[in-house]
């Protein structure tokens, strides 16, 4: 009994987020527990963002380590160090004197740009959609938090974050993480364009700059996703791997699968193309519906237009294994049949019985019916309704006229 008890505290304490209220179920989940290979709550099935945890630190990490052992290492490092007034991991407090009065304003943002100018980066944040600025404490903020989850999960990257890889399946993960890093992986620069044209530039002399209107012989760009054009003056978001002659308005670096904002303008770039994490895994793997990983191993289940590790086609509710057993699909889930009777079968509006999955059935509004001359059947003269006309009268089924009167006065 004490060991048991002790057992239960260690594993408790090494679980991340272990027991935080679901913000979405409120109290209908217990508390947040999380499953034994499935990236969700056991007790409500939500996601850990979805309860009560603060996701800082670990972000701070997970960024970390998709950085870590790539030539963007000194970046970040030179980031942290670089004078920024307030810069703690990701969050920015930037202070500037306000036009219209005397007083100074001041905004936290839970991440912005790694930018030594702060008007660059005020504009770059009014630049973005106001429910997707990550302005401390609002809407834009949680919006960002849930997209740092959404875009990059930490089992993309992480082999000890999988579930029981094999060491085949490490390997293979070992090898397309490095090969992400080395050909995909890469942070976007906010800078002017005009700036850039001058660091482009380079060492040729200043010459080109001077007039500052036009007279670069470039003419105006337009954005690589809108393709309509940028202003001078107003900040763009450049992306090494792509080159810098390509350039995107602050709200126009998104994914090209999920169109969603590149969370801290980390992106994947592939054949011309901009992608968040995710939707980068995807591209390259089949991913694990039941897990959400990627899946390393040469044989998996494509059922019901998703993939599957073989272990992982398990029923939704009691995990017990599918793979040649009757299943349900709910929701894009799957059910096995003893979980689907007690849960979700619709009931015969005249035995009263669940309607098995396989059985034929008649729905008709509300009601369903076994379609069985014992179930679907005329209330007056009792006769089979199954495949001749009837009428109903909210559960009761008639054959005709005659009976319904009869029944019915
Ligand atoms: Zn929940
Ligand atoms: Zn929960
Ligand atoms: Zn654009
Ligand atoms: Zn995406
Ligand atoms: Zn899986
Ligand atoms: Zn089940
Ligand atoms: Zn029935
Ligand atoms: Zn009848």
């Amino acid at each position: 009994m004490e060991i048991e008890k002790e057992m239960k505290k260690v594993t408790l304490g090494h679980e991340f987020g272990a027991g935080a209220a679901c913000l979405k179920c409120k109290d209908k989940c217990e508390g947040f527990e999380l499953h034994f290979w499935r990236k969700i709550c056991r007790n409500c099935k939500c996601g850990l963002t979805e309860h009560n945890v603060s996701m800082n630190s670990e972000e701070n990490k997970k960024v970390g380590k998709l950085f870590e052992d790539t030539k963007y290492t000194g970046l970040i490092a030179k980031l942290k160090t670089d004078g920024i007034p307030g810069y703690q991991g990701n969050m920015v407090t930037i202070t500037l004197p306000s036009p219209t009065t005397a007083y100074t304003v001041s905004v936290t943002y839970e991440w912005a740009p790694p930018v030594a100018n702060k008007h660059l980066v005020m504009r770059y944040i009014e630049l973005l959609p106001p429910e997707k600025r990550p302005v401390a404490g609002s809407e834009g903020a949680a919006y960002r938090r849930q997209q740092m989850d959404r875009q990059l999960p930490e089992h993309d990257q992480d082999p000890s974050k999988c579930h029981e890889l094999s060491p085949a399946e490490v390997k293979q993960m070992q090898q397309y993480v490095r090969k992400c890093k080395d050909e995909a992986l890469g942070v976007g620069d906010v800078m002017l364009p005009e700036e850039m044209a001058q660091f482009q530039a380079g060492g040729q002399g200043a010459a080109a700059v001077g007039g500052g209107s036009g007279g670069s012989g470039l003419g105006p760009k337009s954005c690589h996703h809108c393709k309509k054009p940028m202003l001078l003056g107003e900040p763009a978001v450049y992306a090494e791997r792509a080159g810098y002659d390509k350039l995107w308005h602050p709200a126009c670096f998104v994914c090209c699968t999920c169109s969603e904002l590149l969370v801290d303008m980390i992106y994947f770039w592939k054949k011309g193309q901009m992608y968040c994490g995710r939707h980068y895994g995807d591209s390259e793997k089949p991913r694990c519906a039941g897990c959400d990983e990627l899946i390393f191993s040469n044989e998996y289940t494509q059922a019901e237009g998703q993939n599957w590790h073989l272990k992982h086609f398990c029923c939704f509710d009691c995990d017990c294994i599918l793979a040649g057993e009757t299943y349900v699909m709910e929701k894009d889930k799957p059910i096995c049949k003893p979980c689907y009777m007690k849960n979700y079968a619709v009931k015969c509006t005249s035995c009263q019985k669940a309607v098995e999955p396989e059985a034929q059935r008649v729905s008709y509004g509300e009601h369903h019916w076994h379609a069985e001359p014992d179930c679907f059947r005329c209330s007056g003269c009792t006769k089979c309704l199954v495949g001749q006309r009837f009428m109903a009268v909210k559960n009761c089924l008639f054959c005709s006229v005659e009976c319904k009167k009869k029944v019915m006065a």
